[in-house]
């Protein structure tokens, strides 16, 4: 791979950083404390292609490549991880499925409701109370044809965004016989009759972004919500989750990036035995160690987006990229809290909720040992 940034993506990821810096960075404390949403990146960020990203022009998107993604998430995520998740949630989870499959009825019906940070936002629901990992067998959340419409029934569990959403994309199982031909993805609108969204999880970290559990009670949607082909929801749903597990490491990059940043900083700062703590080549090699493998991830991360962005197979590369940079992210985070000393377990530091942001990366859109599994069948497969 001959792998440089076009200029293009240098100018992006220029204008997101300083988009982040001014809107998004100065407000993570308070969206941490209050649990509030960031609603002024949504409203601002949607002008500049920030909710857009997996949405083509003709439905009001900036429809990027992946690397161009990455480079966005890295920026938010250094900025503040509860909005990161968010957006991502939004465009990777939320918009992606309906630009990919969808008809076009439902592309023009619900893209441009939400590319442009007017309203509210997309989300994708699939994990249920009892099925996580395991959505092939696990999900029980049932849609069955009457009429012009289907009839869906059950409870959904961690849906990112389902209180700021128009919509939740809903995995469900359309064919009681099971296997991985019986799941299907279907649109539901979240003001639809039947259809309850709990209050949001109170979480150790990602305060400020809404994740929410969700009842279906015999909620009606029609038949034309099927968001791509019947029984191709498994399928649909693992193509989704590669690209989602990139941007996920994104994030996780971001939050490194921003942690080691901190540490830098009051490294220089802060004084002991007569002289910066920076001055200790302990602390140095600490540093040294969080730049390069801050480094190694996100190499790993725009190798897999650029494999995207080429149409070649990228779910081994995914997989490695995401498992890397979140395992990587909280070693960083935790090494940044060392550096900062006592002060690093203060809130009144950025770096104890970039410890506790990072936790969620090595669970969400795969667990670290669901991408090991995924890595270690492509590794043992014989060829
Ligand atoms: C903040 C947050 C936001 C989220 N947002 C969304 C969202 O927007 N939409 C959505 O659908 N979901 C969302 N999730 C859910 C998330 O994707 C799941 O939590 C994740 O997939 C793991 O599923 P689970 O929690 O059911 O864990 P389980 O599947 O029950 O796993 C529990 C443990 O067992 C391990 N395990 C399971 N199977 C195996 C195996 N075969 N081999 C080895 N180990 C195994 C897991 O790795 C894990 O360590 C979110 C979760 C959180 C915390």
């Amino acid at each position: 791979m001959n792998f440089d940034l076009t200029d293009e993506q240098k100018a992006w990821k220029k204008s997101v950083h300083e988009f982040t810096a001014r809107v998004i960075k100065p407000k993570a404390r308070e969206v941490d404390e209050t649990e509030e949403f960031n609603w002024d990146a949504v409203r601002q960020g949607g002008s500049i292609g920030l909710l857009g990203m997996n949405i083509p022009e003709e439905y009001g998107g900036s429809n990027m490549d992946m690397i161009s993604s990455v480079l966005a998430l890295e920026e938010i995520g250094w900025g503040c991880g509860a909005t990161a998740l968010s957006f991502t949630a939004h465009n990777g989870l939320g918009t992606a499925p309906i630009t990919l499959y969808g008809t076009e009825a439902l592309k023009k019906k619900w893209l441009p409701l939400v590319a442009e940070g007017k309203n509210k936002l997309g989300s994708l629901a699939l994990t249920e109370p009892d099925a996580g990992s395991d959505i092939q067998g696990g999900v029980t959340t049932t849609a069955e044809k009457q009429g012009n419409e289907w009839v869906i029934n059950g409870a959904k569990m961690w849906c990112t965004n389902a209180s700021i959403a128009e919509y939740i994309i809903t995995l469900v199982r359309t064919d009681p016989k099971g296997g991985s031909k019986s799941l299907s993805m279907i649109l539901v609108p979240t003001d639809a009759q039947g259809v309850t969204i709990s209050p949001p999880e109170k979480k150790m970290g990602l305060r400020g972004s809404p994740v929410h559990g969700i009842t279906y009670n015999n909620v009606r949607v029609p038949l034309e919500n099927l968001v791509g082909i019947e029984g191709r929801g498994l399928h649909q749903t693992l193509a989704t989750l590669d690209g989602g597990r990139v941007i996920i490491g994104a994030i996780s990059l971001g939050l490194a990036q921003a942690a080691l940043e901190a540490a830098v900083e009051y490294a220089h700062e802060r004084k002991a035995f007569g002289q910066p703590i920076g001055e200790f080549q302990a602390i140095q090699f600490k540093l040294a160690n969080m730049a390069t493998e801050i480094e190694l991830a996100r190499n790993l991360l725009y190798k897999a987006a650029w494999l995207k962005d080429q149409n070649r197979p990228y779910s081994k590369e995914a997989a490695m990229a995401k498992l890397y940079a979140s395992e990587m992210a909280e070693r960083v985070c935790y090494e940044a809290i060392q550096i900062h000393g006592g002060n690093g377990y203060s809130r009144s530091y950025h770096v104890e909720r970039m410890y506790r942001d990072a936790r969620l990366m090595t669970i969400g859109e795969g667990t670290s040992e669901i991408l090991r599994l995924v890595i270690g069948r492509h590794v043992y497969a014989k060829k």
